[in-house]
């Protein structure tokens, strides 16, 4: 036999074992979702490959997941027929803790800890592989990928530091094509090789894999056998209650003669233990709400339940099919909002997984936030990035992706219940509003999501639409101040004579509000107007004689003021916009306001 070669672990992973140990220790189960969707990966990797290389496929054309377990032993395997590993792989992919599920589960439980959140919460990410250890003493992985023509077993052990590889020489053991993990149980976790055990948690937690998952299932039937006379046994079959009359009792008699007893045939097989229609292939009006949801939190690995989704087809000149989510939370790496790779958006053509990778192409960077799945038939089964990136078909999809998203979310700010977009609003606002920089084509579906405080309306943000709704009369022009908080805006002294006139003003107290509102320009024709800027006009009559008195009164005092000041001010000038405070420093019309002025700052800085 080839000796086997021992490994130590990269430093990282023996930590991140004990730390999935130790936190998850009240949620084991969680170690056979992991392992299936592993699976569920290495089929579609390879089933994408095979689109341009046949050859892959030849060994094993069927793709399939198969679980069979040993109850007395405590031994779990998981089969899957897809793409298997070389040696480099097995070391590469086994041992270092560069893989994504892991890196995630690092995130997730730093965050936990500052949030306070309990571990249970950590059992809802995706930890890996190594998540096998919470309840097995060993793992045996034996794989064998198109690449190599060696099948070749890792083999690890809790509580090690390291792990040994070796070629696989059993001829019993070969397979075509694949991986097959063999868990070897802990004393107390054995009950999971039950076979129902495994049945229950593949239904609970991979419902949604796109693969076969057969496992193996005892199985009984009933069937009538002949026995022998024996009186002892006719006592016991027969039921004296149930003797009615004398005809009856003869036709027991007659049935003693050819006495037979039903007895329970058992055998095994592999039973299909998931649905692999696909739920956006499915009628819309036969799904509930919660398979969609539960198809969200299995496909992306969320916890919670998502605010919105959509299901829809669109036809026409591209076809394709399409589920679509917000999340009720901001991903933990909140900060990555202008990154783009957020492998929300999963793409399959004719049902096959192409890519979660994507980088604009389907959606602008501003929806990063949108998690879905599309399923086209228009688009070649080998497309490319290339290919994606000037095709045709993809733009229009893209269009028709991000219209089918404003409406979901316009859905939700219609919601009788103001908390619900109250959410949405706290956690994906700042990516609308990013959206009126960026999108300047969608402008007209931004504009009614938008939220804002206002001067009459404090506590709770208001829409465009009713800001328009208030609006006096003869107010032609949206009135807003940009400042850094809520109180600062209140006591600006530019407010005096809109609040005078009761006119509302928005409250722009984030950073990004006034780039938003000034890339927007106007709303339903009114055009958004800064009252801190020098031509505010509130559509008073002037006053020609009185004005000119006004003139002759204080020119000279401005003259003395812009003396004294110099070149720190522009110009000095007689205002009607003041009630009380007796004098203001404005913005030119074309220059920064002074919040602009303390944002460039605040970056020069
Ligand atoms: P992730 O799935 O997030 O990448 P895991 O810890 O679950 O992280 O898996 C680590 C890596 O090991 C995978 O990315 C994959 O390359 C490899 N791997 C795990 N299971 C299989 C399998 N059944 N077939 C092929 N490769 C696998
Ligand atoms: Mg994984």
């Amino acid at each position: 036999d080839p000796p086997s070669e021992k490994y130590e672990y990269q430093a990282e992973v023996s930590r991140l074992m004990d730390l999935i140990v130790n936190s998850l220790y009240s949620n084991k189960e969680v170690f056979l979702r992991e392992l299936i969707s592993n699976a569920s990966d290495a089929l579609d990797k390879l089933r994408f490959l095979s689109v341009t290389n046949s050859e892959l496929i030849k060994d094993e054309v069927d793709l399939y997941i198969r679980i069979q377990s040993d109850k007395d032993n405590g031994i779990i395997s998981i089969t899957d027929s897809g793409i298997g590993m070389t040696r480099e792989e097995l070391v590469d992919c086994l041992g270092t803790i560069a893989q994504s599920g892991t890196a995630k589960f690092l995130t997730a439980l730093k965050e936990s800890k500052d949030a306070g959140a309990d571990s249970n919460l950590i059992g809802q990410f995706g930890v890996g592989f190594y998540s096998s250890f919470l309840v097995s003493d060993r793992v045996v992985v034996s794989t064998k990928s198109p690449k190599s023509d060696k099948q070749y077993v890792w083999e690890g052990e809790a509580n090690s530091s390291s792990f040994t590889i070796r070629e696989e020489t059993d001829p019993e053991k070969l397979i075509p094509r694949g991986t097959r993990l063999t868990l070897y149980l802990k004393r107390d976790d054995k009950a999971f090789a039950h076979p129902e055990r495994i049945q229950k948690l593949v239904k609970n937690y991979s419902q949604f894999v796109s693969f076969p998952i057969y496992t193996w299932q005892e199985k009984g039937y009933t069937k009538e056998v002949e026995v022998d006379e024996d009186p002892a046994e006719v006592e016991v079959d027969e039921d004296p209650a149930e003797v009615k009359n004398d005809e009856q009792q003869d036709l027991n008699s007659e049935e003693k003669k050819k006495k037979t007893k039903t007895v329970v045939e058992k055998y095994w097989e592999w039973e299909l233990t998931n649905d692999t229609q696909p739920i956006w292939l499915r009628n819309s009006k036969e799904v509930t709400t919660e398979e969609y949801n539960d198809f969200y939190k299995s496909t992306f690995d969320q916890y919670l339940e998502p605010l919105a989704s959509s299901h829809f087809t669109t036809e026409g000149e591209v076809e394709f099919k399409s589920i679509l989510y917000v999340p009720s939370m901001a991903p933990f790496d909140k900060d990555d909002i202008s990154n783009p790779k957020t492998k929300n958006i999963r793409l399959y053509v004719k049902r096959v997984f192409i890519s979660d990778d994507f980088d604009g192409e389907l959606f602008p960077r501003y929806l990063s936030f949108v998690k879905g799945v599309v399923d086209s038939n228009d688009l070649p089964l080998n497309v490319s990035r290339e290919i994606l990136q000037e095709s045709r078909i993809v733009r229009i999809m893209k269009k028709r992706l991000v219209r089918k998203t404003f409406e979901m979310i316009r859905r939700l700010s219609d919601s009788e219940n103001r908390e619900v977009y109250e959410k949405f609003w706290d956690n994906f606002g700042k990516h609308i509003k990013l959206g009126c920089i960026e999108d300047r084509e969608n402008h007209k579906y931004l504009g009614p999501l938008l939220r804002f405080f206002s001067s009459q309306s404090e506590e709770e943000m208001i829409s465009l639409d009713e800001y328009i709704e208030n609006m006096k009369p003869e107010q032609k022009n949206i009135y807003y101040i940009a400042a850094e908080s809520k109180s600062s805006a209140k006591n600006t002294p530019f407010l005096e004579r809109l609040l005078e006139k009761d006119l509302e003003v928005l409250f722009l107290v984030d950073p990004i509000d006034e780039v938003a509102v000034t890339n927007l320009k106007s709303y339903n024709e009114k055009s958004f107007v800064d009252i801190s800027k020098e031509d505010l006009d509130l559509g008073e009559l002037k006053d020609e004689i009185e004005e000119k008195k006004i003139k002759a009164e204080f020119g000279q005092t401005c003259d003395w003021i812009k003396k004294r000041l110099g070149d720190k001010v522009s110009k000095v000038q007689i205002s009607n916009r003041l009630s009380t405070s007796p004098c203001v420093l404005v913005s030119a019309k074309f220059g920064w306001s002074a919040n602009m002025e303390r944002l460039m700052k605040a970056q020069a800085g």
